[in-house]
Parts: C-alpha cells; structure tokens; sequence
C-alpha cells in the first residue's frame, strides 16, 4: 500500500501537481459527495492506493460526445488518472486504439469476460422506433447493443442530458423514437444529466461505489442526490445577494437590483436541479449563472421541449 501511495505522489509530482493541490481536491470530492472531513483520507486512499478498480465499458449511442470531451478535458483529475488509477476501461470508442472488428470483438470479450461485475457508462440517446433502425454501430442497432450489455452490469451510469432523458435526439417531433437508457431497456440507472454533464458528478458516484460498495442515493428520477438534491436557484449567489439586500444598495434601488438575477432573461434556475452553484466548472473557475448567462434547465427531462424559448421567463 505504502509502496503504492509513494509511487502515486511521485507520478503526480511529476505532472506538476503537489500533494496539498491533490489533498484540496479530495476534499473537494469529499465535499460534493456530502461527506464529513473525516472522510478526506479515504477518498485521497480510492486515487493513491486503489483497492480494485472496476472494469468499465462505455457505450456510445446518439450524442454529441460532449460528455466524453467533458470528462477528458478536465484539468484536474487528468483524464490518464481517472481513467486508468481509478477504474479499467475496458471499451470506449472516442479513446480505445481498436477499430472495425477488433472493436466489436472487444466489447463481447468484455462484457463475458466481466458479467456481473463491471460499471457500463452510456453516453448518448438510443432510437426505439421501428426496432431501433434510426441509429446502429456496426450493423447492429443501438436498441440491440443496449439490451445485449446494459443489464448484464453491476451498475449503470448515465451521463448527460442524452443518455437520461433522450437529449436533443429526443426533442418534438422525436421521429426516430429516441429515449433514454431507462426508458429504452428497462434498467434504471445512476443518471448524471446536463449537457453536458459535470465530470465531478462521475468521479463522485465512481467514489462513493468504491468506497461504500453501492450507488448513492438517488431521487425519483434517478439523479444522485449528492449532486441533484437542491435547484440552482436555491444555490444562486445572485439570489442570496439580492436577499441580503448588498445589491439595492449598490446598484442604488430595488429596480436595479432586481436586474442582477437572470429570472426576467429566462433563466429556469427555479426549476432545475444541479450542483453547478457548488460544483462549478473547468476546475471551480464558474458556471454560466455567475458568468451571466440564464441557466436553460439542461438537467431536466426534456428540457429542450420545457424549457424553451431559453430566453423568456417560465
Ligand atoms: S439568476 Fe436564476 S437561479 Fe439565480 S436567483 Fe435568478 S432565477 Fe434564481
Ligand atoms: S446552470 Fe443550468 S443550464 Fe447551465 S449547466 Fe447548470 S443546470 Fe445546465
């Protein structure tokens, strides 16, 4: 274990990432997961010194790959650490050196070789209508592909707006059925939506199954209440500042303050549910709200259909 953690620092060090840079991110993590601080040392412990690493095999279906991007673009942990420290991917299609056949023969070795016991990711809506024909990969429909993998997983993991609730994919008219993985096979589950969705939400629900052996606490649409317990309007600093009144008097009158909150520019704060007040993106730099652009809902059910138009108040 020792000789583990020591190598473990040493390759961080070597990346220009210090200790007590790594140990504000587990309590960053700690923090996003709801834990007490006594729990900081066993997060650091899933990245140092990682018991298991659960095999994961990420499929990919109607998307943009935004979700992929997310995640392999965020600084901090970096892609290669989450990637291959705290899990074994077994299949990805933006990532893996296999093509064509060898793809394919890839995720069947993968998923007999691991039944029961590996984390499936989905990525992306899948189309259901006339048996799924409005979408395949190699020949075989995304239905196909989903129903075969999906409930031979330990656990399920949907991320963005896509693979939850159907996405853009599907938004009126729908004409190829698009749904998402609960919908579509049957299998609830953990669904990170957002679009796309935050990396932190995955590296948090990756943790707490690690470290607890089971999926956190979900709500009735199975979003984990860690991450999607409060709406963004109950963590908006622009509405905590107006309600302590800083911004009347600084902008001089109620009127002008009033304008400080996006509600009047559509922001559908109020309706949604995301930790990105907290959570906040590209490492905490800030979220669309504090940069000044209305939230659009894009962790709800079919929000590009019920939050529409983005720009006019519910
Ligand atoms: S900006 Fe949006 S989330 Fe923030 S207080 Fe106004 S309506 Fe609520
Ligand atoms: S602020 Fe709203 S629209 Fe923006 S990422 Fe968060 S939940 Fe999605």
């Amino acid at each position: 274990m020792e000789k583990e953690q020591k190598e473990f620092y040493e390759k961080l060090e070597s990346k220009g990432v210090s200790r007590r840079a790594f140990m504000k991110y587990c309590t960053f993590v700690t923090t996003t997961l709801g834990l007490s601080s006594s729990f900081v040392p066993k997060v650091a412990e899933v990245f140092a010194a990682p018991k298991k690493r659960p095999p994961v095999v990420w499929l990919h279906f109607g998307e943009c790959t935004g979700c992929s991007e997310a995640m392999l673009r965020s600084t901090y942990p970096y892609p290669d650490d989450l990637v291959l420290e705290i899990l074994s991917v077994e299949y990805h299609e933006t990532i893996m050196a296999a093509a064509g056949q060898q793809a394919e023969d890839n995720l069947h070795a993968a998923v007999k070789k691991y039944k029961d016991k590996f984390v499936c990711v989905v990525e992306g809506a899948i189309a259901t209508k006339d048996n799924g024909i409005y979408g395949r990969i190699g020949g075989r429909t995304f239905l196909e592909i989903a129903r075969e993998v999906v409930p031979k997983a330990a656990a399920v993991i949907a991320i963005g707006n896509c693979a939850t609730f159907g996405g853009i994919q599907a938004a009126k008219p729908n004409p190829g059925g698009y749904k998402g993985v609960s919908d579509a096979v049957g299998v609830q589950p953990v669904n990170l939506p957002g679009c796309p969705y935050n990396p932190i939400n995955l590296v948090g629900t990756v943790v707490n199954y690690i470290l607890m052996g089971k999926v956190p606490a979900l709500d009735a649409y199975g979003r984990p209440l860690f991450a999607y317990g409060k709406t963004i309007h109950d963590q908006c600093p622009r509405r905590s500042h107006f309600e302590l009144g800083e911004f009347v008097t600084e902008f001089g009158s109620e009127e002008a303050a009033l304008g400080y909150c996006l509600y009047e520019m559509g922001c559908k704060g109020p309706e949604t549910y995301n930790n990105c007040p907290v959570a906040k993106y590209n490492d905490g730099t800030n979220w669309p709200v504090e940069a000044g652009h209305p939230c659009i809902g894009c962790s709800e059910p079919g929000f590009w259909d019920n939050m529409t138009p983005f720009f006019e108040p519910l």
